[in-house]
């Protein structure tokens, strides 16, 4: 018997707002970030960061601006051959260009500010982390469908720590600060980017060829390593049910701040998920939910936000398949009945919405909770629709079809069909594209 709970599920609800991102799709027009290769130098004490952001980008030759975004950031100084200048305009950054060569398409921002969201700062533990809204530390491009490599360094005080996107490449000693270079080769979006620092202790284990590290600045190896005991089986059921391999050689997890967050490998966790585990070893929906992103989120990228839903959607029904896997139906079906028990009360309420958004510019509570239970709750009934077999094999070639790329419900819905030669018209009207039932 499973007791239903408040449940710990709810907590992963990100603040995922929107307002800074544009909709729309990609084009050949639209500027195209090929890499970032970003310094920062947090002041944790003064709540302050100054960088420097070289930017590497394709569009179409005859542009002659590009628009970043930049939050709160002050502009100090934008460099390049065909840079002519520059202006900010609430978040937004243009930078004019001249004509220009192929080879011209490298741009130099130096620019300063206290964030006030995006990245966090904890004076008193020392820590600061990121959240979400990468422009508000980071001179980028926000839309989910410009996917980037990344170089991140990050120069902070000999005595800390700090993880982030991709993987560390080296460490370099400058006075009294240490410089790390971490280094992400594949493309993920710009709200995937971030880091932690703290005054971390590691541990941490390997699954096959990949480093698994876990990281607080309060808990001990033994806690650390039973709070995360099952990432490596997570890790390994995402790459058979994806028939993709995970992207990188580590992943990590810190328990710090107070969000849920998934960031390009690795993931930030609050320090009370840990008491929950350590107190009901079953309750670890947040380790896969986070962990699923690395496949569904990350790498397979809603391509804009009114397709949202598979992102968060997909994170959600996925962290159940692992409890399925690991505890059985009836943990299954407990968790189904909780995205159930969500959704129906969503329902009674009258504030059903299709799970495909007309507009994620400003959503509420009830809007994340259709596009991550009412999601995951429509996954299962597809399941139910499609039969167990014909179902993984389709989210499998789902996955390894767009592994990389930025999708629409479209792509979804094709690429279930073809994998089961099974017409889904009437199923995605009712559950995905339509309101009403
Ligand atoms: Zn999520």
């Amino acid at each position: 018997m499973y007791k239903i709970k408040i449940p710990i599920i709810y907590v992963f609800l990100s603040f995922f707002s929107t307002t800074t991102f544009c909709q729309g799709n990609f084009n050949e027009d639209k500027l195209d970030v090929i890499n970032y290769h970003l310094t920062i130098e947090p002041e944790i004490d003064q709540g302050f960061i100054k960088g420097t952001v070289i930017l590497n980008f394709r569009i179409a030759p005859n542009a002659n601006s590009i628009v970043l975004n930049s939050g709160n950031l002050q502009i100090d100084q934008v460099k390049g051959k065909s840079v002519v200048g520059f202006k900010k305009k609430a978040d937004e950054l243009t930078i004019e260009l001249s004509e220009r060569e192929k080879w011209d398409n490298e741009i130099t921002i130096d620019y300063h500010g206290n964030p006030t969201r995006g990245l966090l700062f904890n004076s008193e533990l020392g820590q600061a982390y990121t959240a979400y809204f990468t422009s508000q530390w980071m001179v980028c491009n926000d839309l989910p469908s410009d996917k980037a490599t990344l170089n991140l360094n990050l120069l902070i005080p000999q005595e800390k720590r700090c993880v982030a996107s991709g993987e560390l490449i080296e460490t370099v000693v400058q006075g009294k600060k240490t410089l790390f270079q971490w280094s992400q080769q594949y493309e993920t979006p710009a709200y995937t980017y971030g880091f932690a620092i703290g005054n971390f202790k590691e541990t941490g284990e390997k699954q096959g060829e990949i480093k698994l590290n876990y990281y607080s600045d309060s808990r001990t190896a033994d806690q650390l390593k039973k709070v995360f005991r099952e990432t490596g089986n997570i890790l390994r059921f995402f790459e058979l049910k994806s028939g993709v391999k995970y992207v990188q050689n580590s992943y990590s997890q810190i328990l710090i701040g107070d969000h849920y967050q998934e960031m390009s490998g690795f993931s930030v966790l609050k320090d009370s998920y840990a008491s929950s585990v350590l107190k009901d070893s079953s309750e670890i929906h947040l380790t896969s939910h986070e962990l699923a992103h690395q496949w569904w989120g990350n790498m397979i990228t809603c391509k804009s936000f009114q397709h949202f839903w598979l992102n968060e959607a997909f994170a959600t029904y996925m962290s159940a398949a692992f409890s399925e896997y690991k505890f059985g139906k009836d943990k299954y079906e407990s968790d189904i009945s909780i995205y159930k028990g969500i959704y129906d009360k969503l329902l009674t309420a009258g504030k059903d919405k299709p799970l495909v958004f007309p507009n994620w510019d400003n959503p509420s509570r009830d809007d994340r909770n259709i596009v991550y239970y009412k999601g995951a709750y429509v996954l299962h009934l597809l399941r139910q629709e499609l039969g167990d077999k014909d179902f993984w094999k389709g989210i499998k070639s789902y996955s390894q079809k767009n592994f990389g790329k930025s999708v629409v419900t479209a792509d979804f819905q094709l690429a279930m069909e073809e994998s089961t030669n099974k017409n889904l018209d009437a199923f995605f009207n009712e559950w995905i594209y339509e309101k009403e039932r």
